[in-house]
């Protein structure tokens, strides 16, 4: 008889988890506190659309799903920044053709995982069943089944909590004690708006862009969906500065607000007041917390383990290469699970904190920077020392997003070199004036420095 393997949480960690046990012959029952999105109307959850990049599809590509996930998807080859004068500029990701990050809808994505999950007889699916906790000494995990109120009881050979940032598992981890955790609001929220599709399907703003709309303490950025419509979000601080969500009260309010400080967006948002009013207010939290096992008996992954916030477009991406990475551990312990949760904790943990530290920094750079005259020198400078030192130079933003380096590599060394790069932009004011030679030299004696 298999072991049997109980998921909590049947999200996007989750439900690609199910795939890689289930290939591995082990039966999988899978438990969601929500109803099945594939039959009823509810949100998919965070956000309605999402960047998948190179460490997502990787881990897509080993279960056959990377084709079929990216049909439906809409390439992004760069920022396109919009300042309030309207004059738009465009700063590619890469200057390799191959290299961009993908829209995908989340529902779509979620629901593609679930179908291929269940195409294995040994997964099943539980929806409308609420974790409500754990006993980490024998593992059994305890459910609600919210549409008829009764209770339940799973066992298996172990559980694994992929039930996100506010994790009922963790919550069992944290009152048991030896557990560290940490969880660091932003002072931000942010809110989904539409610009809904021309009237005749088509995009109204460059379709293969992430658009941005810096303006220093807050942003928004938008991007495309399959039908011609793009997701918008803006991000902005609750209170405490200047400008925040608590000033934006009334219709007035906010139409005033948008088309002093995004003109050109605000005309091609007819439903900007619903969804201003209608749209819930999200927040954002960094969690940290460790170990991630109890003895074999519990595991915590993805956003439960490590939930980030969004500015690198990685939190996603970081899950799916756990679920890569705890598959390669089965190669070498087979089902000890106590030693593959061990292993796995002690491979992952470095480098889900580089992520989260990398998506904060990330964030100012996006709200501010991109918009700055010495960074966009950076970024132009970036470009020509990959061409010219192609393979030795990676920017930053290539090491974490088309690239499978460790994060706490692409931390150190990035930094590095942003530091470099950012001091030379400094003390020059065209692209003409930059040294790449001389660059690229006091690149690698910093890297010297750090042992890479
Ligand atoms: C605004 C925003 C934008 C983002 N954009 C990107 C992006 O562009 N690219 C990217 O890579 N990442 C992005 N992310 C991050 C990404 O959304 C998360 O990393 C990812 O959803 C984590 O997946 P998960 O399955 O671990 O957790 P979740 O997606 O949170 O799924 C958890 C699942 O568990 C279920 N659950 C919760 N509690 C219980 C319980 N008690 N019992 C049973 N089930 C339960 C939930 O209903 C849910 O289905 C973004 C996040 C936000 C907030």
């Amino acid at each position: 008889m298999s072991q049997k393997i109980i998921i909590v949480g049947a999200g996007l960690t989750g439900s690609l988890l199910a795939i890689y046990l289930a290939r591995r012959g082990f039966q999988v029952d899978i438990y969601e506190r929500r109803p099945d999105m594939r039959k009823v109307a509810i949100s998919a959850g965070k956000s309605i659309n999402l960047a998948l990049s190179t460490r997502g599809i990787h881990a897509l590509e080993q279960v056959g799903l990377a084709e079929k996930i990216l049909q439906d998807a809409i390439p992004m080859k760069g920022r396109l920044i919009h300042p309030i004068s309207g004059n738009t500029s465009f700063q590619p990701y890469s200057i390799q053709a191959n290299e961009y990050i993908n829209s995908i809808s989340r529902r779509t994505l979620n629901v593609n995982l679930m179908d291929e999950a269940e195409k294995f007889p040994s997964v099943k699916f539980f929806f409308n069943h609420r974790c409500t906790g754990m006993n980490l000494e024998n593992g059994a995990a305890y459910f609600i089944d919210e549409s008829t109120g009764n209770t339940l009881t799973a066992s298996g050979d172990t559980v694994i909590g992929t039930d996100g940032s506010a994790s009922a598992i963790r919550m069992e981890m944290l009152k048991s004690g030896f557990f560290n955790f940490s969880q660091t609001y932003e002072n931000y929220g942010y809110k989904e708006l539409t610009i809904p599709a021309s009237s005749n399907g088509g995009f109204r703003i460059e379709k293969n862009a992430l658009h941005i709309w810096p303006r220093g303490s807050y942003m928004m950025i938008a991007l495309p969906n399959a039908e011609g419509d793009f997701t918008c979000t803006l991000f902005m601080p609750h209170h405490q500065s200047e400008r925040n969500l608590s000033q934006l009260k009334t219709e007035q309010d906010v139409v005033r607000f948008f088309q002093e400080v995004m003109p050109d967006a605000c005309q091609h948002m007819p439903t900007l007041v619903e969804d201003f009013f209608n749209n819930p207010t999200g927040n954002l939290l960094t969690v940290k917390c460790f170990p991630w096992h109890v003895k074999g008996k519990v595991l915590l992954m993805g956003d439960a383990a490590h939930a980030i916030v969004p500015f690198f477009g990685q939190g996603m991406n970081c899950c799916f290469e756990d679920c890569y990475y705890f598959d390669q551990l089965m190669d070498d312990f087979g089902d000890d699970w106590a030693q593959i949760f061990e292993a796995f904790g002690n491979l992952r943990k470095e480098n889900t904190d580089a992520i989260a530290d990398l998506a904060v920094e990330n964030f100012v750079e996006m709200r501010d920077l991109v918009a700055q005259k010495d960074f966009i020198l950076k970024k132009q400078a970036e470009a020509i020392l990959e061409e010219q030192y192609a393979g030795a130079f990676i920017s930053k933003y290539a090491m974490v997003t088309f690239h499978r380096l460790p994060y706490a590599t692409a931390l150190k060394r990035g930094r590095t070199q942003d530091k470099v790069l950012m001091e030379i932009c400094g003390k020059i004011s065209t692209i003409e004036d930059f040294n790449p030679a001389a660059a690229m030299e006091k690149i690698r004696m910093e890297w010297e420095k750090l042992g890479q």
